[in-house]
Order: C-alpha cells, then sequence, then structure tokens
C-alpha cells in the first residue's frame, strides 16, 4: 500500500502522520547526554569522519537542561507557529542506546511521561550499541508507544565504511534490522551520498540494498563538511569534489524511484548549523533542494517505486 498524496510523488512523513493520527506530528529532539562508543574508544576512535562536537545532534536540546525543561522550551518555540499537534520525543545527538539499560529505561520513560500529547519515541543509534537487554528493553517500550530506531548505514561499501571510520561492517547492521523487526519495531536507517570515492551506482546499491531487508522509514543525507570535524580538515588540506546540486537531485531521483512503494521518505536532504558548514553550501537552501527533487520528478512523471526492482 503506498501512502503518497497527490503533492508529492513519494511518501513523506507528514502525510504518514497525518494518516496515523490525522494531525501534524512534531519531533522534538532532546539530548540525553550520551556519547558514542566510536569516539570514546569502545570500539573506535575519532568517531566518523564527518561528525561534529555534538555528535550529529546539532539541533538538539542544552544538555545541561533536564528533560523536561529542553522539552518546554523548544514546545514553546514551535507552538508560536503551530498551536496545535503531537509530539515525538527524539533523542539525536551521539548514540543513544550507549548507556546501561536501567539508566536508558529511566530516561526514555520520563521522556514518555513528560506530556501526554507526546506519543513516540524516536532513538538514533549504532548496530554496536545494542544487546539482548537493551532489545528487550526496546520491545517492552514498543508495546506502549509508537517507537522508532534510526540506525546509522551511510552505505553499504566497505572500503567507505573504512574511509569515514564507520567503525562497524554491514553484517552489524543487518543483523540489527534484522533482530529489531523481529520485535515488531520501526526502523528507520540513515544513508549518506556523495562519499567522494563513490560512483552515483554505488550510491544507488546503498538505497537497493535496504529493498532487501524490512525497514521502514529512510533518511537521506548529502555529505556535508563542517568546520571541527576530520573531514573539515581533509577537505581544507586536499579539497575534493563534491556533488552539486543537479547530481545530487538526480541521484535522489534514481533512489527514490527504486525503493519499495511502502518505505517512508523521511529526509531528503540533511540540516546542518550554516555557521559551522564549509560546503556543499547549495545545501544550506533546504527547500530548494527539495523543490529540485519533487519538480523533476513531477516533469519527468516518474514516483517512488515506479522502477523498484530494476537495477539501473
Ligand atoms: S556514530 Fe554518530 S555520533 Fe558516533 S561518531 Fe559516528 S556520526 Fe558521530
Amino acid at each position: 500500500m503506498h501512502m503518497r498524496t497527490k503533492e508529492k510523488p513519494y511518501n513523506t512523513l507528514n502525510n504518514y502522520y497525518q494518516l496515523r493520527y490525522g494531525q501534524k506530528v512534531f519531533k522534538i529532539a532532546l539530548n540525553g547526554d550520551f556519547t558514542c562508543p566510536n569516539k570514546d574508544g569502545s570500539k573506535g576512535t575519532g568517531g566518523c569522519i564527518y561528525c561534529s562536537e555534538s555528535g550529529s545532534g546539532d539541533f538538539a536540546g542544552n544538555k545541561t537542561f533536564s528533560l523536561n525543561d529542553q522539552f518546554q522550551n523548544i514546545k514553546q518555540m514551535m507552538q508560536k507557529k503551530w498551536k496545535n499537534g503531537l509530539y515525538i520525543a527524539y533523542f539525536q545527538a551521539n548514540t543513544n542506546t550507549y548507556k546501561d539499560v536501567e539508566t536508558l529505561r529511566t530516561l526514555f520513560e520520563e521522556a514518555l511521561s513528560l506530556e501526554p500529547k507526546i506519543i513516540g519515541l524516536s532513538i538514533a543509534t549504532r548496530c554496536d550499541a545494542l544487546d539482548d537487554a537493551k532489545y528487550d528493553l526496546l520491545e517492552e517500550l514498543s508495546k506502549k508507544t509508537h517507537l522508532q530506531i534510526e540506525l546509522g548505514l551511510q552505505s553499504i561499501h566497505q572500503e567507505t565504511a573504512l574511509w569515514m571510520n564507520r567503525g562497524h561492517d554491514l553484517q552489524c547492521f543487518t543483523d540489527a534490522v534484522n533482530e529489531l523487526r523481529k520485535r515488531n519495531i520501526d526502523v528507520v536507517v540513515h544513508i549518506i551520498n556523495g562519499f567522494p570515492n563513490e560512483t552515483p551506482n554505488m550510491m544507488l546499491e546503498t538505497s537497493n540494498f535496504l529493498n532487501n531487508l524490512d525497514i521502514q522509514g529512510i533518511k537521506i543525507h548529502m555529505l556535508h563538511v563542517m568546520k571541527k570535524t576530520a573531514l573539515g580538515h581533509l577537505y581544507a588540506k586536499e579539497p575534493f569534489n563534491l556533488l552539486t546540486l543537479d547530481e545530487y537531485r538526480d541521484i535522489v531521483v534514481k533512489q527514490i524511484t527504486h525503493l519499495k512503494e511502502d518505505i517512508i521518505i523521511h529526509r531528503l536532504t540533511g540540516d546542518s548549523p550554516t555557521d559551522q558548514l564549509i560546503a556543499p553550501l547549495w545545501t544550506k537552501k533546504k527547500f530548494i533542494v527539495m523543490n529540485e527533487i519533487d519538480k523533476y520528478m513531477r516533469a519527468n512523471k516518474l514516483h517512488q517505486a515506479i522502477y523498484y526492482n530494476q537495477k539501473e
């Protein structure tokens, strides 16, 4: 079953929430003061090459505030624009299952109890920060609330994983997806386009690979070169080619048209604080990027899954 509207040639998250809850749902990024096993030495050091100090959570709440204060601050800002709506507590920064299971339980239960309008939890993590006790906890939570686990993959290609210092392989990712699905937990996967060693076809291979797994959502990002990251330093020393907006659009359109009909597209481009961004500068114009993709798909009568199961 597809959930496309007339406005969009692919399944958007907004539309999914509208159908499921009959109103707008906002994700509120909370900071649970997590670290990352790929930074603290337990799995690796230095982190992924593009990772910023905040651990890819540049818009998360301030970790020195309580969860409730973080939530209320963001909610108040949102309510200036949208009076009504439901909320999802979103643990985004760093690796949000990287604490012991009892601490996780307390934190996630607290987040869910902040207000009745919080109808779900979204937890971003890595496949190597999950174990049986954590899967059990997540399964338990998923029975009480709408739980989404966001898993980073970025690329299926091992050479890229090594280049970006990802610190886990594809098997670890696939095992985590399968375990989560066995427990009926929704999985949203992050991928990145534009790694300098990758061809457009390799990027398509990554998104096509996900068609073979039972995932519910995808976030597609462009590789951002940010200040104060290993990638930023590398780029300053030896600038490499980054995709242009047109190239990015073409790749994303290919990915969407090959993507399974029922996967929900949570994002087509990433966000990063503009004062930290080095390149590519076109990513600052998020709405233009999305418009370009939509316009191109409409003009060419394309939609999600039209080429599903075709390799090229
Ligand atoms: S897994 Fe996430 S938080 Fe950890 S180093 Fe990579 S991008 Fe940063």
